[in-house]
């Protein structure tokens, strides 16, 4: 997807902290971190949705489990604990069409959704 920004991130066109460079999986620093640490992990290739989960090979999954292990590890936050997240449309606010785990810690994270008041 040429006009993606996470497809960019991944070929270097764009810069970011990467943190993980891996054959299937790219993790970088998220540029409006929410917490101490959130790291984006991401497919190589351009895969939008769990929609289309059948584009997805096993390795895809794996490494982009293995990167938040090795991330977390790294950021030192894998015993004090860390949140994994995937959002998907309007309500969750979903802003980049390019599928993406966000890894948050290094804080207290509190409730995972905040209440309506
Ligand atoms: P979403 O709401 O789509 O799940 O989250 C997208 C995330 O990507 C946001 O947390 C946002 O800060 C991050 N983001 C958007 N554009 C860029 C960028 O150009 N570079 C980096 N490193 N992160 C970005
Ligand atoms: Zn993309």
């Amino acid at each position: 997807m040429s006009d993606c920004i996470f497809c960019k991130i991944v070929n270097g066109e764009v810069p970011a902290e990467v943190v993980y460079n891996g054959p299937n999986v790219t993790a970088f620093r998220d540029i409006n971190p929410q917490a101490p640490v959130h790291i984006l992990i991401v497919p190589n290739r351009h895969i939008e949705h769990i929609r289309d989960w059948a584009a997805f090979d096993g390795d895809v999954l794996k490494e982009m489990f293995q990167a938040a292990n090795e991330v977390a590890a790294m950021e030192g936050i894998a015993e004090s604990g860390y949140r994994l997240m995937f959002n998907f449309g309007p309500d969750a606010n979903l802003v980049v069409p390019h599928l993406h785990l966000h890894l948050l810690g290094g804080r207290p994270l509190g409730p995972m959704v905040a209440r309506q008041e």
